[in-house]
């Protein structure tokens, strides 16, 4: 059984502060070597997104690694589809504009796939050989910062989802894609046409008052299920398995590299019916929880879920998005990454 650490989002005074229960959780962390090159996996959030996890947060962790010596980096990598963060250049902008910098976070933002995504150690798993971000792979140590909050291919994001997609390269996402090309339902269509545009493959076109895809184009990105304002574009049960899947055999891929040093910090905060990719953040589906703090991936994710589902009694992601999360965990712990069993320690 796991041990996974909890912190309220209740804060009626001033020493209950989150940011100092970041500080808490780290204290916890005992792998960190002098000269360390510690990597900071996060979203740094989409431009336009507000929901992604604070600055102070991130900083109260670079300040932790610091003082034992380590040698942070913040890192993610660059996306599949159009946006802001498809390379670096563009992403190190976004990030600042965000609030992620050198000079606010005291620790240099690296892009860990490259300026295009490209730079990538391919890394063998279970039969499958996985494109992992090069300045990831070549870090001493990971922790990695996850908001967790809804997802429209995998039902919810968190540590597996962020260690899986968020630290592959683009190849490494074109695989995991390429089991989530999305159906698309006629009766729904009102024959807009944005989709015509907003499609960054250009996979989608129109043929006598038709939509179609086409799939040899296709990345299966996701951004037409997202974009579509009538919910035209969809996944069916087996398409959303296999995409979480492939997530979960990313993200163990990864962790290989960092058995014994990785830690994962889930903020349970903000929690929006879809990701930080987004340009846009909706109003949270609940009321901010708390945060979470592990040394098993897949303890604390099932920890998350069963907080938000706690408090909004129901499985509020499957309510919204018709997508079984669930499925990422079990292939997690399937893998030997971790386990769903867990013990919760509020601090
Ligand atoms: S965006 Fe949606 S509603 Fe508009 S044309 Fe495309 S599929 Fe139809
Ligand atoms: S059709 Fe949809 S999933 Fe496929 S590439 Fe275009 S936007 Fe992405």
């Amino acid at each position: 059984m796991a041990d996974v650490y909890f912190k309220s989002a209740s804060t009626p005074y001033a020493k209950d502060a989150l940011h100092l229960s970041v500080e808490k959780f780290m204290k916890k962390v005992d792998f960190i070597e002098k000269e360390d090159i510690v990597a900071i996996k996060l979203h740094m959030g989409e431009l336009g997104n507000t929901g992604y996890i604070r600055p102070i947060f991130v900083r109260k962790v670079v300040d932790f690694v610091k003082t034992k010596g380590g040698k942070p980096f913040l890192t993610d990598t660059t996306t599949l589809y159009g946006g802001k963060r498809g390379n670096a250049v563009d992403y190190l902008i976004t990030a600042s504009i965000n609030g992620f910098s050198i000079s606010s976070m005291g620790c240099p933002v690296i892009i860990a796939d490259g300026l295009f995504g490209r730079e990538e150690e391919i890394l063998s798993i279970e039969g499958h050989e996985i494109g992992v971000a090069k300045a990831i792979v070549e870090a001493d140590s990971l922790i990695v910062l996850s908001h967790f909050k809804g997802h429209g291919m995998a039902g919810f994001g968190g540590a597996i989802k962020n260690l899986g997609m968020g630290c592959c390269s683009k190849n490494g996402k074109i695989w995991q894609h390429e089991a989530s090309k999305p159906l698309y339902d006629e009766a729904k269509c009102i024959l807009c046409m944005k989709c015509l545009t907003f499609c960054p493959a250009g996979a989608i076109s129109e043929d006598n008052g038709k939509i179609f895809i086409e799939y040899e184009k296709c990345t299966g990105c996701g951004a037409c299920t997202v974009l579509c304002e009538e919910g035209c574009f969809y996944l069916t049960d087996e398409i959303a398995e296999k995409f979480q899947r492939r997530v979960a055999i990313s993200a163990k891929a990864v962790l290989k590299k960092f058995l014994e040093k990785s830690y994962f910090i889930n903020f349970l905060m903000d929690i929006t019916p879809r990701c930080d990719c987004c340009s846009f953040a909706d109003k949270p589906l609940i009321n901010d929880i708390g945060i979470l703090a592990s040394t098993d991936a897949v303890a604390i994710d099932k920890a998350s879920y069963d907080l938000v589902c706690d408090v909004a009694k129901k499985d509020i992601f499957y309510e919204v998005h018709g997508i079984n999360g669930l499925v990422q965990i079990e292939e997690a712990e399937n893998l030997l990454m971790g386990e769903r069993e867990y013990e919760l320690f509020e601090i």
